[in-house]
């Protein structure tokens, strides 16, 4: 099969043939259908720090996908050969505390697909059937190849209650227009959305922002004057890894407000924790999605009309995976898609 691999340590993948995947008796089988890329993937390409610590090459990348079973294991009865599925990116190990009470997503021991064993940039991938999710009838194959990072946006706005109340989103790339649209499909107020970015800046205003600010040359309690606000946010969500975004924030927050923080920062950052302390915030960190209770409300949400589509704005078949890295990258995009099928 074709597959994208990171062959040796170093920058760049290479689409080479390579065997196609065993499946053991608790394992599905996927026929990819489509992929999406991630600042995971871009980071593994570009070999990175990060990456040069964390991927043992070869290694076929990869983790967000919609494909199709093909072939299942022994033990497995509850999919079947021709399921729509997408799969959890997290494989966790089944047996620590978390993970025996229910709590998989908080699994200390969890390895990655597409990071610690091979992904779904591929024609076929191999997962554990605890991390399949069979799609519903009905929803958009492109939405359902980016469940995962759209598990990331909705983990991430449903961390605090925002029903009613002035939410902050600070960084408006794929992660952060997907949580936009949800805060406003779960009936937040005002949706401000922060982002240098002025590209994607439009786009959040096209997924439901009330307003896109360019954090350079606007201050957010202008913002909040300009739309009667008084207390400041009650609810923030870090999708951008900025340290001045998260002060930012904090700076911006109603007393006893909660900030998901879902942004990765490529360095410490040091806070004001006075700011933290006398406001009587909530600080939370969001790692993935809940195994399968985020997945069920995804569902639902596109079933009860939340439309998450504008946020894919490219495509490409998979032979062209370097234009669609160098899409990615450039900043000038959302959801990025592959098509393993062409
Ligand atoms: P992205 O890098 O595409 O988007 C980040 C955005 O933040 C960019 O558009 C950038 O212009 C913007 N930004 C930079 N500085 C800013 C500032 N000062 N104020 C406001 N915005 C600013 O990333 P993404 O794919 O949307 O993911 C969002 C973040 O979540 C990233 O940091 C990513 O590494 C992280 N992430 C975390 C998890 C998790 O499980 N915790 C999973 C996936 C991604
Ligand atoms: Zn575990």
């Amino acid at each position: 099969m074709w597959a994208l691999v990171k062959a040796v340590a170093g920058p760049g993948l290479e689409l080479r043939e390579v065997p196609l995947p065993e499946i053991g008796i608790n394992d599905v089988l996927v026929r990819v259908r489509k992929t999406g890329i991630c600042g995971t993937d871009l980071h593994i390409e570009a070999w990175d720090p990060w990456a040069a610590r964390t991927i043992k090459p070869p290694l076929v990348v990869g983790h967000e996908f919609v494909g199709e079973i093909v072939e299942v294991g022994s033990n497995v009865a509850d999919f079947h050969p021709a399921d729509l599925v997408s799969g959890e990116g997290h494989v966790v190990c089944g047996r620590c505390r978390h993970c025996l009470a229910g709590r998989r997503h908080l699994c200390a021991n969890t390895i990655g697909l597409g990071v610690g064993r091979d992904g779904a940039f591929a024609e076929y991938v191999a997962i554990p059937m605890t991390n399949v999710w069979h799609h519903w009838p009905g929803i958009d194959e492109e939405v359902a190849a980016i469940f995962d990072p759209f598990g990331n946006a909705v983990h991430t706005a449903l961390a605090f209650p925002v029903l009613g109340e002035d939410v902050l989103v600070s960084g408006a790339g794929p992660i952060g227009l997907m949580a936009t649209a949800v805060a406003r499909h779960a009936a937040a107020r005002y949706v401000v959305v922060s982002e240098p970015n002025a590209f994607r800046r439009e786009l959040a205003s096209k997924m439901g922002a009330t307003k896109v600010v360019d954090p350079r040359s606007r201050d957010l309690g202008d913002v909040q004057r300009e739309l009667g606000m008084v207390e400041g946010f009650d609810v923030a969500l870090e999708m951008s890894g900025s340290q001045a975004a998260l002060r930012s924030a904090i700076a911006n927050m109603a007393h006893g407000g909660g900030v998901a923080i879902l942004g990765i920062p490529t360095e410490q950052i040091s806070l004001d924790m006075n700011e933290i302390v006398f406001k009587m915030l909530t600080l939370r960190g969001i790692y993935g999605r809940e195994m399968y209770e985020t997945w069920y409300k995804m569902t639902v949400m596109l079933q009860s009309g939340l439309d998450i589509r504008a946020v894919i704005t490219h495509r490409f078949p998979f032979r062209e995976h370097e234009a669609a890295f160098a899409a990615a990258r450039s900043g000038e995009s959302g959801k990025v898609i592959m098509d393993w099928t062409t």
